[in-house]
């Protein structure tokens, strides 16, 4: 079966040539068809992309890719990367920023988007991680989002930019390439993340937030993808527009402030 046909199986749902096979051999069918479409997809953007802003301003540190995943929400890299430089000279770790003020904070990181919730939430989640985990930035998700302003993107962002631990953070880049590529037929983000978590190995979930966020940036764009230079256009059963991207969903109230 050439990717093509993949393609049109996952568009159309219900292909001819499985007429008559049971539906549970069907569901079984179209999901292994689906994971090979996502080991292409992962296979072509992961030789394009190398390195995502967490990674690059991260450097695998903990406390880095914590600070810069949160400052790089709603924010545009350039001006991330700068801010998140400068912030991390003056507050090189967890114990500094715990003891830091909240409106020099606020003040040092106006350029970046949400900047008075983003110091609020950087300053009380150093003094919870000084008292409650020994100055160390959580390794869980559960103890992750306890802490004020994180969500489930950011948590995960955490875990996969910092420990290497497998988790698929979903930001709108990554719900609406999921599903203009039918891995995924979903509303919400967070179902977005449930249903990549189920369909993919494990060892797909690293590079899925990096790979998809500079995609969804660079060609795969929300307004006018860029379909005729996209290198996944004979494998995207949405190329050429005729699919359209799934709506922006609503915001929870609790993460709103950030997009957690
Ligand atoms: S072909 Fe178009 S819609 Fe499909 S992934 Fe590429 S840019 Fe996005």
């Amino acid at each position: 079966m050439t990717l093509s046909s993949l393609c049109a199986l996952n568009a159309a749902e219900k292909p001819r040539s499985y007429a008559g096979t049971n539906s549970t051999l069907l569901r079984r069918t179209l999901r292994m068809d689906r994971v090979r479409l996502a080991e292409e997809v992962v296979r072509r953007l992961s030789e394009r992309y190398k390195q995502s802003l967490v990674e690059r301003v991260g450097k695998g540190v903990p406390y880095r890719v914590f600070v810069a995943t949160i400052l790089s929400q709603r924010t545009r890299d350039e001006v991330t990367e700068r801010v998140a430089e400068r912030f991390l000279r003056r507050w090189g770790d967890v114990k500094a920023l715990a003891a830091a003020d909240v409106s020099e904070v606020q003040n040092a990181i106006k350029e970046v988007g949400l900047a008075p919730a983003k110091a609020r939430y950087l300053v009380s989640a150093a003094r919870i991680i000084l008292q409650r985990f020994n100055s160390q930035i959580p390794k869980t998700e559960e103890e992750l989002l306890s802490l004020p302003g994180v969500g489930q993107k950011t948590a995960g962002c955490v875990l996969v930019y910092a420990y290497g631990q497998a988790a698929i953070p979903v930001d709108t880049h990554v719900h609406r390439i999921a599903n203009l590529l039918g891995l995924v037929k979903t509303k919400t983000p967070e179902q977005t993340r449930r249903q990549l978590q189920a369909l993919l190995p494990r060892h797909l979930w690293l590079p899925v937030n990096r790979i998809f966020v500079l995609f969804g940036r660079e060609i795969c764009r929300q307004r006018k993808p860029a379909c005729q230079s996209c290198p996944l256009a004979d494998i995207c059963p949405s190329a050429g527009g005729k699919e359209t991207a799934p709506k922006q969903p609503e915001r929870s109230a609790k993460k709103a402030s950030t997009g957690g």
